[in-house]
């Protein structure tokens, strides 16, 4: 079966660089705790992958939120309503797939913060060059992309192609 798209990085390039942040990471917040939010279902490789590079009392919660539909943006979140944890007090972590326009992270830091964190910060595998919704630049990104569609590592199209070990480009 051939695969769809082209690879953009491939498994070890992942990992290598996942390995690098999970090091920045530990050294950011040294003695301090932390909870990890990552964002399903696209950033649960990620998260998984990322936090074995972490202290071991890294306390971790899934959130489920979506914008995307298709290849596009739906400009709403859906999901912040249905989130569960404590965070007050707590330093934060969000863990996210791949910034796009920004609302995603905007709106999940707008919820942490009302729910009295500590302090909140990002990291995204990908970071894509385009402009934003919101001015926000998340503090660790594993790779700068061009504005292309990507699939693969959790990022899916129409809930497909998640499994796939590598980050892969679609063009049309
Ligand atoms: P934002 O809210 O920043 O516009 O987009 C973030 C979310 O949109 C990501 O968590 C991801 O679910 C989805 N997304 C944005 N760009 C892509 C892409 O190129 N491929 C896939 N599969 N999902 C994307
Ligand atoms: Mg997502």
């Amino acid at each position: 079966m051939s695969l769809p798209g082209e690879t953009l990085f491939s498994e070890a390039e992942l990992q290598e660089r996942i390995s690098a942040l999970g090091k920045q990471i530990t050294e950011h917040y040294r003695d301090e705790e932390l909870t990890v939010v990552g964002l399903m279902n696209g950033s649960l490789f990620f998260m998984v992958d990322l936090i074995r590079h972490l202290p071991y009392q890294t306390q971790m919660e899934c959130w489920r939120v979506s914008s995307y539909q298709g290849k596009e943006s739906t400009g709403s979140l859906q999901g912040l309503d249905a989130i569960h944890g404590d965070y007050s007090g707590r330093h934060v972590l969000i863990v996210d797939d791949i910034l796009d326009t920004s609302l995603t992270l905007s709106k999940v830091t707008e919820k942490l913060l009302s729910l009295n964190a500590l302090s909140v910060e990002s990291c995204v595998l990908l970071s894509k060059q385009r402009e934003r919704a919101v001015n926000l630049t998340p503090k660790w990104a594993g790779f700068e992309i061009e504005d292309l569609f990507v699939i693969g590592y959790g990022l899916d199209l129409d809930h497909k192609y998640r499994p796939l070990p590598m980050i892969r480009v679609l063009k049309d």
